[in-house]
């Protein structure tokens, strides 16, 4: 049975390299695999998936218009989502969709909040319709699991407002507990 999964973390927690691993075993198997990412994450060039450890991969994007449903994926064994976060609601229930009408697993990687602390819809879309949903765990400053991030600017001091999506790279987000992220971050008392 297909189904929808979600594996979502705060920011910098190796999402996309476990993403690539399930690609790479699906491979190793000798079936094939569709990757997505989203148009808007430029970090490392449009249609790249890039892991920390310095593995990239190309894949195709999609935009808020991009239908899922409309695709073909004649041969293809899963479907793999990074940067979740930017699906709309209408393509969290593409997948959904997809994955129990054409028989198609789906796994989407990515955040559950912003930097505010605010969900971003296609992830509460994922986490309402997705059958197995799974944290992938990162560790906060202070020794503690991170289950939120912050954004900070050039300088490390903590941006409060601003856009829900703001692509910078890695070093303008960390993850952070919750107690850091409502009492202050350890990192921004270091001089
Ligand atoms: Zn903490």
């Amino acid at each position: 049975m297909a189904k929808l999964f979600y594996r979502y973390a705060a920011m910098n927690s190796g999402k996309s390299t476990q993403l690539l691993q399930i690609a790479n075993n699906y491979e190793t198997m000798g079936k094939a695999v569709q990757l997505y990412t989203a148009t808007i994450d430029d970090r490392y060039g449009v249609g790249k998936i890039t892991s920390r450890l310095n593995i990239q991969r190309d894949a195709l994007t999609y935009d808020d218009s991009f239908d899922f449903l409309a695709q073909d994926y004649q041969g293809i064994a899963c479907v793999l989502i990074d940067e979740a976060q930017f699906l709309t609601s209408e393509q969290a229930q593409q997948l959904h969709r997809l994955a129990h009408t054409r028989h198609v697993p789906v796994i989407c990687f990515g955040l559950r909040s912003d930097f505010k602390g605010e969900p971003f819809p296609g992830a509460a879309w994922l986490l309402s319709l997705a059958e197995d949903i799974e944290e992938i765990k990162t560790i906060c400053a202070c020794g503690r699991k991170a289950t939120m991030h912050i954004r900070v600017d050039g300088q490390g001091q903590r941006i409060k407002e601003g856009p829900q999506v703001d692509i910078g790279d890695d070093t303008r987000y960390h993850a952070v507990c919750a107690k850091c992220f409502y009492q202050g971050h350890a990192r921004e008392d270091t001089p």
